[in-house]
């Protein structure tokens, strides 16, 4: 078991499936330069379940693929089909822009775990946040999933003079969803020019949604990063992430690899381990991930202190959330 000095056992994995994004998303890619990572450099189908192997091996129950977009890898379907031999639950995480293409083989391989990331209901504010102008197109895909008796999050970055003003709207849209909203708190990546400013914090949301709404706090899943409430008026559920003001470390079970096989201990991490290069050179890589997880910090990566997070977070060398893939 992948076990660190805090006693957290980690048995989630998480494969960003490529860096490349068809979205342009001002809090995580808003460069044009997408791919920085060389197709020679990033992991093939085959690499891919192998190194997942060795995880559930050492007891990874979960398995998570995101990126950048997932869909956009050629081979998505047989790395599925590969990484179903585990046996593992696996979900996804995606811009929803492909879920008409794929919605019937997630079905037929029973994949249920989608989170669905969608920050306005608003056409304008949605080409302003993603560069796109695909909303109608996303919000027919959530119908469809709602069509096909998915349940499934929603995603929402929060962010201050951006969307904050959409919190109700959101509310009101997801009463005849099959649904789950996830307002997260807006993080520091490289490249995203965060600023504290930016931040509409778990305490903002909470006390923007009490002006309008009643709400109870339900029970959390066991290692959910999330804060769940119940609005019992109109039956939505609602969560908060709430990364940057209220951290979740202490139940922390996440493993992270990128696109390029680097493994991260923490989403907050600066420091990765070489997973793929080992594996290349035949190496075991069994102790890389040990070693990796015996240096795991009690808390966001060793970043105590976040007020001085600023110029850090987004200053240092491969901090882009499309390689970690959130
Ligand atoms: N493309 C997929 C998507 O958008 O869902 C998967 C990759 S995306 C990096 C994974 C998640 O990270 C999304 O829910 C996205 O909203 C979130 N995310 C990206 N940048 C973020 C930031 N700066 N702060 C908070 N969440 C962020
Ligand atoms: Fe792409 Fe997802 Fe990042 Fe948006 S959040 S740019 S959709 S990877």
């Amino acid at each position: 078991m992948i076990i660190d000095n805090f006693n957290r056992v980690h048995n989630y994995l998480r494969i960003s499936l490529t860096n490349n994004c068809n979205f342009q998303c001002l809090y995580c890619n808003p460069e044009e330069k997408i791919s920085e990572i060389s197709n020679k450099k990033i992991m093939t189908k085959k690499e891919i379940f192998e190194i997942s192997s060795f995880f559930v091996k050492m007891g990874v129950k979960k398995i998570r693929l995101t990126g950048g977009e997932p869909f956009l890898r050629k081979d998505f379907k047989e790395i599925i089909s590969s990484l179903k031999k585990l046996n593992v639950e696996i979900g996804i995480t995606t811009n929803g822009f492909f879920i008409d293409k794929y919605v019937d083989f997630l079905i037929e391989n029973n994949i249920k775990i989608i989170n669905l990331s969608l920050d306005t209901l608003d056409e304008k504010k949605f080409f302003s946040i993603t560069k796109r102008n695909f909303l109608k197109k996303i919000l027919k895909n959530i119908r469809i999933l709602a069509k096909k008796n998915f349940y499934f999050k929603v995603n929402v970055v929060v962010m201050k003079g951006i969307n904050e003003n959409e919190i109700f709207d959101f509310i009101k849209w997801a009463e005849n969803l099959p649904i789950k909203l996830r307002f997260i708190e807006y993080m520091p990546f490289k490249g995203n020019k965060w600023t504290w400013n930016d931040v509409f914090s778990y305490k903002d949301i909470l006390n923007k949604i009490s002006e309008k709404y009643d709400f109870e706090k339900i029970e959390d899943e066991k290692n959910d990063t999330s804060k769940n409430f119940f609005i019992s008026k109109n039956k939505v559920k609602f969560a908060v992430i709430s990364s940057i003001s209220n951290s979740f470390c202490e139940t922390c079970n996440r493993i992270r690899i990128s696109s390029d096989g680097q493994l991260q201990n923490c989403l907050f991490s600066r420091q990765t381990f070489d997973l793929l290069g080992s594996y290349r050179s035949k190496k075991n890589i069994i102790p890389i991930i040990l070693k990796a997880f015996n240096e795991k910090h009690k808390e966001r990566g060793g970043l105590t202190e976040f007020i001085n997070f600023e110029k850090k977070l987004q200053t240092e060398t491969g901090r882009k959330m499309t390689n970690i893939g959130g």
